[in-house]
């Protein structure tokens, strides 16, 4: 009798796949905890308790619809803890004819299947994971003979070819973008609504982590653990974000404010990474909203939500798909500096780096903004190796899979693409930072200062960043004028800015 095996990856949780449309007895589901997973980087307790959490429910939930699932836990005896070393053993073991899996996300899991299936020798298939708007593929057709890879123009052609806010070819307000009216500052004093937090009890999945040589960083309350967890949990942040921040999410995406750890974010990534909901339905629900309520959603919040969406998401995942294995080498300034000791601790004088890495730390989460202009910015003023902050971003984020961390970090926040994915290095000193946040007035540093033992270190760094890699931007045409500016400044003033810098960066473990 023919009998098959299916792989569903922890990332994988679509419950909406074709796969589960029918019971099938000859077809039983496998899931497993492994090693090779926890142990990739080093990750925050609540990322592995999280994805654990997840799958366990996933799992169960499959079993209520009388799906066959084999669920293999962390330390199981019999646990191999590889995906091809478990296969090869329940192939063995139950006498399967045939092996599925979905398309894996990560070009790391993708090359140990495509091998894992090359040992096998039953046959195998592998299917679609029924969730991207767009194939691996798709960007790079579109994209194809271009030089650039312009994120609007990808983003204009999946609203077209999707339908999304368009009345015909056209956009449906006659304006594609409403960026400009999104980098509002916080109000003084203004108070965000304190977003969901769930109160999971993952006691028993923190201590069998406990009880394992797994390296972790990070805090949790287990008996309260604050992801959804399954779809039911992920659909009510969902409701949560459409009733009470969409109305404002777009004019303060990029504002920042001390312990106000979410403001108006929706915290959906790791729901929607791991596909206990997909882009699809997040997209129609959160337009249905600001159909039921045009007086209270201005149509901007809508546009900037969903630009993030079938727009920066699908298009990371596009140049991923594009650009991988080259992409994770990529080191365009030849950055080699270690990380500083405070990124593992938060212990750090800057209020604004203390803040957004305490959080994360506490959280497993950050906004944009605090990934891109803060702790994004500051390693890339201070040189920091890409692949330092790929392993930081990658662990410390519940939300982070290799698809999505890398492109963002590598590419967009740190440049070390050349230019694939932005146009220009996303760094600031302190002028920026005080103009979005609320970092700077509580701060041990100055923000006015560029030199003495207050100044802000953003200050001199950034110049110190143009400095020593004028070569390789000074014909960059969104750069031309900050060249401009360092020229016309007095030797004196440079010289001084530059020793600034200098002092930071040999006592940044301090700063
Ligand atoms: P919201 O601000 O509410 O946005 C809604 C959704 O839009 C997000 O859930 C996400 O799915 C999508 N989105 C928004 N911005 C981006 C983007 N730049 N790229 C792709 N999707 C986007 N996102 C991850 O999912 N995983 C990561 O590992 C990750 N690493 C990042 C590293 C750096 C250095 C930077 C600058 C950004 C990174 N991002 C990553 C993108 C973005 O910061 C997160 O998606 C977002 O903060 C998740 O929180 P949210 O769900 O509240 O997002
Ligand atoms: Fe950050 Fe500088 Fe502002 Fe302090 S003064 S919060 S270090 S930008």
């Amino acid at each position: 009798m023919n009998k098959t095996i299916r792989l569903i990856l922890g990332d994988q949780l679509n419950s909406h796949h074709t796969w589960f449309k029918t019971v099938d007895n000859s077809v039983v589901y496998v899931m497993m905890e492994i090693r090779s997973e926890t142990d990739y980087a080093t990750h925050h307790i609540q990322k592995i308790v999280g994805f654990f959490a997840a799958m366990q429910s996933f799992c169960a939930e499959l079993k209520s619809k009388n799906h066959q699932v084999l669920y293999i836990h962390l330390n199981d005896e019999t646990n191999l803890h590889s995906f091809e070393k478990n296969i090869q053993n329940l192939v063995s073991i139950h006498n399967f004819t045939h092996f599925e899996y979905q398309l894996p996300d990560e070009y790391r899991v993708d090359l140990d299947l495509k091998n894992l299936c090359q040992s096998l020798s039953i046959t195998n298939s592998v299917v679609d994971s029924e969730h991207f708007f767009t194939t691996r593929e798709e960007l790079g057709l579109f994209f194809e003979g271009k030089k650039t890879f312009v994120m609007e123009s990808f983003y204009r052609m999946l609203r077209k070819k999707h339908t999304v806010l368009m009345d015909g070819n056209n956009p449906l307000t006659g304006k594609w973008n409403y960026d400009g009216e999104n980098r509002k500052k916080l109000p003084k004093n203004h108070k965000a609504t304190w977003p969901l937090v769930f109160a999971n009890d993952v006691t028993e999945i923190y201590n069998q982590i406990q009880l394992t040589t797994i390296k972790t960083i990070g805090t949790i309350d287990a008996k309260a653990f604050v992801w959804p967890i399954n779809r039911i949990q992920s659909l009510r942040l969902l409701d949560f974000f459409l009733a009470e921040c969409l109305p404002l999410f777009g004019s303060y995406q990029d504002t920042m404010s001390p312990n106000e750890w979410s403001l108006y974010h929706s915290r959906i990534s790791f729901s929607m990474n791991l596909k206990m909901i997909s882009p699809q339905e997040v997209i129609d629900k959160a337009i249905q909203e600001w159909g039921k309520r045009p007086e209270e959603i201005a149509y901007n919040q809508l546009e900037g939500f969903v630009r993030q969406i079938i727009g920066w998401r699908e298009y990371m995942r596009g140049i991923y798909w594009l650009k991988m294995p080259e992409y994770g080498t990529m080191n365009f300034f030849n950055n080699q500096e270690k990380l500083p000791d405070w990124f593992w601790t938060g212990n750090t004088k800057m209020n604004c780096l203390k803040d957004a890495i305490t959080q994360s730390l506490n959280y497993a989460y950050a906004h944009h903004i605090q990934r891109l202009m803060i702790t994004g910015n500051f390693a890339l003023l201070a040189g920091i190796h890409p692949d330092e902050l790929d392993a930081w971003y990658l662990g410390i984020y519940i939300d982070a899979i290799e698809w999505v961390e890398i492109t963002n970090t590598r590419g967009m926040s740190q440049f070390a693409d050349g230019g694939i994915v932005g146009t220009k290095p996303y760094v600031s000193s302190a002028s920026y930072i005080d103009k979005m946040s609320h970092y700077c007035g509580s701060c041990f540093y100055k923000k006015e200062l560029k030199t003495g033992k207050k100044a802000c270190p953003f200050n001199s760094l950034y110049w110190n960043f143009y400095d020593r890699n004028e070569a390789k931007l000074s014909e960059n045409p969104r750069i031309g004028m900050m060249y401009s500016a360092w020229k016309k400044m007095k030797p004196e003033v440079k010289v001084a800015l530059l020793e600034q810098a200098d002092y930071y960066l040999k006592n940044i473990n301090e700063l």
